[in-house]
């Protein structure tokens, strides 16, 4: 790492609104800079002008300056116009470091640019340090979550990192923190607009994303019907949390794909992780292991998820789940 270089945090948004997970972008930025005294700057793509953009967050959560950039076809996201506007701000600026978040954007995003500008990309990470040769330093699990591998970057610029959702969130926006915002038009050449949204239709009901969720309840064939999810939509719904599942779920059409917690779906690093009627195969347990606290409800005493279980309990999750929901509204409540 260059000391003094610049950090590219990338911001996300839906509808003009910053995803929470930025934040801790900005957070991981913030904390690299402080070792390196570089400058964080925040990297907005859409088509807002800098009026309407949250710019205040993002600079009390971190960033040095925000970097706006517009263009009437980043107001959603599609893969060529947001790799191409991006492409041309590093070519431009040339950051040291480029920090993203680990969703299914960030990871496109990532996997595009580092091949578009030859450099090194490391996904998934868990922690992000400056080595004592400055050395950019970053850890993330390998072999479905069994281990954790550690790398450095080489001197290649810049070196692309994404980040695993909820591992690093701060202490929160700091009001006294100020910087420049700017606006520039995104250069996005025409053959790379191939692709037009007519229409975002949004899902029903109010889903939060497992990926960001701070409690995730999670279902597994254990729960035996589609219709018997309902009670762990009760449990998520008490708890302010998201409703998962397993693969075979997710295969048998009881949830949708989005829900998927695993090897082949999505990683989640929540507070807390209820898996319900879930064995704990490792393809499971890849996508859940890093959670803060593991509750387990399996009526096998000897199922593999109890070996990663902070707490267990044995059990029918068809009776258990309704006692939880039960007491934590009480306690809740009170
Ligand atoms: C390449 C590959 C990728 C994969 N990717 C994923 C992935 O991303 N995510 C994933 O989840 N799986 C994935 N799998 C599948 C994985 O191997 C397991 O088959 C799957 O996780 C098992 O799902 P399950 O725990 O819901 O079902 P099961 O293994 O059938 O377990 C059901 C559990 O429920 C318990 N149970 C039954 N009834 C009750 C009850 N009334 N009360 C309490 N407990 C009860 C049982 O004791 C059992 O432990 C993948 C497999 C492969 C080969």
């Amino acid at each position: 790492m260059s000391s003094g270089g610049e950090i590219f945090a990338v911001v996300e948004q839906v509808a003009g609104l910053i995803k929470p997970v930025s934040y801790e972008v900005m957070h991981a930025a913030r904390t690299l800079a402080d070792q390196t005294g570089g400058q964080v700057t925040a990297v907005y793509l859409g088509n807002a002008p800098k009026e309407e953009v949250d710019s205040t967050s993002l600079l009390q959560y971190g960033a040095d300056r925000v970097l706006i950039l517009r263009h009437p076809e980043l107001v959603h996201y599609i893969s060529l116009p947001y790799i191409e506007a991006l492409l041309s701000e590093i070519e431009l600026r040339k950051p040291d470091v480029v920090l993203l978040p680990a969703t299914i954007h960030g990871k496109e995003l990532a996997a595009a640019l580092s091949a578009k500008l030859k450099t090194g990309l490391a996904t998934d990470c868990i922690s992000l340090e400056v080595d004592a040769d400055m050395g950019l330093k970053i850890q993330r699990p390998v072999n479905a979550g069994k281990a954790v591998s550690t790398l450095v970057f080489n001197s290649s610029i810049p070196k692309i990192v994404t980040l695993r959702p909820n591992v690093f969130r701060g202490p929160g926006p700091d009001a006294s923190r100020s910087g420049e915002v700017e606006e520039v038009e995104a250069k996005i050449p025409k053959e790379s607009l191939l692709v037009k949204i007519k229409e975002v239709a949004k899902a029903t009901g109010k889903q939060l994303d497992i990926t960001e969720a701070r409690i995730v309840v999670s279902g597994g064939l254990g729960m035996q019907s589609a219709e018997n999810f309902q009670l762990l939509e009760e449990l998520a719904q008490v708890l302010g949390g998201a409703v998962g599942a397993s693969r075979p779920v997710v295969d048998d059409g009881w949830r949708n794909y989005s829900n998927q917690v695993g090897q082949t779906g999505r990683t989640v690093s929540p507070d807390l992780y209820i898996a319900c009627g879930i064995s704990g195969a490792v393809q499971h347990l890849a996508g859940m292991s890093s959670s803060k606290c593991i509750v387990a409800i399996n009526k096998d005493p000897n199922a593999a998820i109890f070996t990663v279980a902070d707490y267990g309990i044995v059990g029918d999750v068809l009776e258990v789940v309704p006692l939880l929901t039960q007491e934590f509204r009480k306690l809740l409540n009170s």
